[in-house]
């Protein structure tokens, strides 16, 4: 058996986490949850008996190793769509793919349309009665629901999908009836959902323009001939790319709100406690996953609790004020930076059961939010990176130290 329980490994509590209290501190943020439970050694096998596990068993989130920011951002964008989705980039066999593929179990609920084309109850609050389908429009009036709560979804994009894959294609069952039908590609199955590319520097760029367009406007339209669709496309844009295999197109760069460089596992202890979890994982993946039902069960409800207390999240105007001085000293001109910095604090500061974000929100989540936001050349992205991180880390202290009546 490998799977003695050991010490927590030195270091996988990132260096800006918040302090623990002294004495055997209780859990008080979602993320020192993960890096706790994540950090602890496999516990030995429980009873085989598990219910409702997926055919395919995804190895379980919270059993991936290390990997702290990779972990954070992840649960951070099922916290609050609004931050932009998350870039994972690094070498291959970092667990980029496994650590997206292993968030199904700890996919929050949301409401569901029921309606083919994606209507839901908050569009007729936003937009107007024109903002559903007319069917949708009939049921709203007569007061019938346009949606039920429902798992959010995790819905791939591979790189071998054709561009009528993506944006749904001439339904051929029905054009064998001599009917004109457009069928629902991914992006419109994405609606509201996850959607994970990885690879995403090796996508084809007819693809890139519909995803692109798609995630501008938050609906697309297909025409064929003489029938055309619009769909709803709201979806949490995951990617995850090898920066040596290729660059990304800087427009689809921008359109990832947090970045991630996901490194190798330095340290020989980690390295070899994920060797054996993911052997482990191999030889009886029920075993590994029912070690860590519990704690995916409680941190899938925390990100839930998280998510429902996000609106009542407040940004005060001071904290806002820093963060924007930071984006303008980074000389960061997408304002992209700044969305993304403010709704990763308040996503953080939900995490955490707080209602006010506070400087070290901001704090905790600036690298993750501007990191690679000045340039799209990826060739020489490592050297560079490594010192945008030490200017940013500089400029995190030097601006964020400095009390608001001091700012010019
Ligand atoms: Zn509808």
């Amino acid at each position: 058996m490998t799977d003695e329980v050991r010490p927590e490994p030195e270091g996988s509590i990132p260096a800006d986490a918040q302090p623990l209290a002294e004495g055997t501190p209780p859990v008080r943020s979602l993320r020192e949850l993960i890096d706790r439970v994540t950090g602890r050694g496999l516990t030995p096998a429980q009873s085989a008996e598990e219910s409702g596990l997926a055919e395919v068993l995804p190895f379980p989130f919270l059993a991936l190793v290390g990997q702290s920011e990779m972990k954070l951002a992840l649960v951070l964008a099922l916290i609050n769509p609004a931050l932009g989705g998350v870039l994972l980039l690094g070498p291959r066999g970092t667990g980029k793919t496994t650590a997206v593929r292993s968030l199904v179990d700890l996919l929050p609920e949301a409401p569901r349309s029921l309606c083919y084309y994606g209507c839901l109850p908050e569009d007729v609050e936003k937009g107007g009665i024109d903002a559903v389908c007319p069917d949708c429009a009939r049921k709203y009036a007569q007061g019938e629901p346009l949606a039920k709560m429902d798992h959010v979804r995790l819905v791939e994009l591979p790189l071998n999908a054709r561009l009528e894959d993506v944006v749904g294609g001439v339904d051929e069952r029905a054009a064998a009836n001599q009917r004109m039908r457009v069928k629902r590609g991914i992006l419109a199955q994405a609606d509201r959902n996850l959607l994970y590319v990885d690879e995403v520097n090796l996508l084809e760029d007819d693809i890139v323009d519909a995803l692109l367009d798609a995630a501008a406007q938050g609906s697309y339209t297909v025409r064929r001939g003489p029938v055309s669709a619009t769909y709803w496309s709201r979806f949490i844009l995951i990617g995850s790319m090898n920066p040596e295999e290729g660059e990304l197109r800087p427009q689809i760069q921008d359109r990832f709100g947090l970045r991630v460089v996901v490194r190798p596992l330095e340290d020989s202890q980690e390295r070899l406690e994920a060797y054996r979890r993911v052997q482990l994982h191999r030889a009886n993946p029920r075993q590994v996953i029912s070690a860590y039902l519990d704690d995916t069960a409680q941190v899938q409800a925390e990100i839930q609790l998280a998510r429902e207390c996000l609106p009542k999240v407040v940004l005060p105007d001071e904290v806002a004020a820093q963060g924007l001085n930071l984006v303008a000293q980074m000389h960061i001109e997408s304002l992209r930076a700044e969305i993304t910095l403010f709704e990763t604090s308040r996503a953080y500061a939900a995490a955490a059961g707080r209602q006010v974000v506070s400087g070290d929100d901001l704090r905790a989540v600036a690298p993750m939010a501007l990191r690679l936001r000045r340039s799209g050349f990826m060739q020489e992205y490592f050297a560079r990176q490594k010192d945008e991180e030490a200017e940013l880390a500089g400029l995190i202290d030097s601006v964020l130290e400095q009390p608001t009546n001091k700012r010019t």
